[in-house]
């Protein structure tokens, strides 16, 4: 905020002057090149407002706790580029994503999520290098904020927000994008939506943006609304409206976790016996049925996971009930789909496969995706099993 006053102080110094005129106070006061352009606002003035009246935790926010989630405020380091992604007045689009990440990053860590930030400052990365802080930290969910632009339209203002590439690249990509766009429309309350909000970043170019290319965990990347819209811009300046509209993914993202976040956990890879417990965790429930999955009876080449819906583990009325879609369950191995069998006891799922030839030596990659009752694909469904031939 420093820099910002500086730049006023001196500017109304050489006004009150007569020197406006200069060429040197033109490139001093250029708001295009200006830095701190948002109204300020104490650090802790999202965390005094978390929890109050205007800003409620609801009670299923608590199913964010222990959910690993990345967020990456777009852009930054960028204010020496004159006029780079910039509202007409000079707003920066990498401060305004920056203060809602922060924002957004209170209410989360209020619910006990993990948070990692890609930048908590104004400083540049690469696309290659925001991606590899979410991957490496094995995010659950890899969030990217930014503000949209149009050249010409100052009219235009709605909320999109972005898939990477086709709709069947991760379907998990598609229920993020869809929760927290449902959380944008709701807080920000634009008088204008596009009919389909959620867009392949494939539209804007042919291998998709960097950052979601990049990604190996569940993405989305939000263009909340545009600031080339002379008011949005203005009040996308505001600590309160970035309050609203970090409200708005926070619910967003509480109501994705509350409709269960799918797992699929790999328990016996090609030439290992089944653990005695099946795998199953510390306290996991047994089951007399469980027995009809034992290690003598599985072929040495089968493959099993233990599947979680998200949902089962809260253990409230009808739990034992299968809460998976049978005919969404799908396994491939090295990209080609192939055949599995699928057992739930009332305690756990189990989900099994058999290669009907043996596979080659090396490493394979396996998919598994399935849905749960509210139709939440599987967060992590990449597996390598390394096939030792000897
Ligand atoms: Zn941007």
């Amino acid at each position: 905020m420093k820099a910002r006053n500086q730049t006023l102080f001196f500017v109304a110094l050489l006004c009150l002057a007569g020197g406006c005129q200069s060429p040197k106070l033109a490139v001093e006061g250029d708001p295009m090149l200006s830095v701190n352009t948002l109204i300020d606002a104490p650090d802790d003035y999202a965390a005094r407002r978390v929890g109050t009246d205007a800003y409620p935790i609801p009670p299923y926010a608590k199913f964010l706790k222990r959910v690993k989630i990345c967020l990456n405020p777009g852009h930054g380091g960028d204010a020496d580029q004159r006029g780079f992604k910039r509202g007409p007045t000079g707003v920066r689009e990498a401060e305004m994503n920056l203060r809602v990440a922060q924002y957004l990053r209170d209410f989360l860590v209020a619910c006990e999520a993990d948070v990692m930030m890609t930048r908590d400052d104004d400083i540049l990365l690469t696309y290659e290098e925001r991606a590899a802080i979410a991957n490496d930290w094995g995010a659950d969910l890899f969030v990217s904020l930014h503000h949209n632009a149009i050249d010409n339209k100052p009219e235009v203002n709605y909320t999109t927000v972005w898939y990477h590439g086709e709709v069947a690249y991760r379907p998990s990509n598609l229920d993020l994008a869809r929760y927290l766009c449902e959380g944008l429309y709701d807080a920000l309350a634009l008088p204008r939506i596009t009919d389909v909000p959620l867009k392949s970043d494939n539209l804007m170019y042919k291998d998709g943006f960097a950052v979601l290319r990049h990604a190996k965990v569940t993405a989305a990347l939000c263009e909340s609304s545009f600031f080339t819209h002379p008011d949005e811009e203005q009040r996308l300046r505001q600590p309160e409206y970035n309050l609203r509209e970090a409200y708005g993914l926070f619910i967003g993202l509480a109501r994705y976790a509350a409709a269960g976040l799918p797992r699929a956990r790999l328990i016996a890879s090609p030439g290992e016996s089944l653990p005695a417990n099946g795998g199953a965790g510390e306290g996991s429930e047994t089951n007399a049925d469980s027995a009809t999955m034992t290690p003598t009876q599985l072929n040495k080449s089968a493959i099993v996971f233990e599947l979680d819906d998200g949902l089962r583990s809260r253990k409230a009325w009808g739990h034992a009930r299968n809460m998976i879609l049978p005919d969404t369950i799908t396994v491939r191995i090295d990209g080609e789909r192939v055949p599995h069998e699928f057992h739930d006891d009332g305690s756990r799922y189990l989900l099994t496969v058999e290669p009907s030839v043996a596979l080659p030596s090396g490493p394979h990659q396996i998919e598994v995706q399935f849905e749960n009752m509210n139709k939440n694909s599987v967060l992590h469904p990449y597996f390598t099993v390394e096939v030792d031939g000897r």
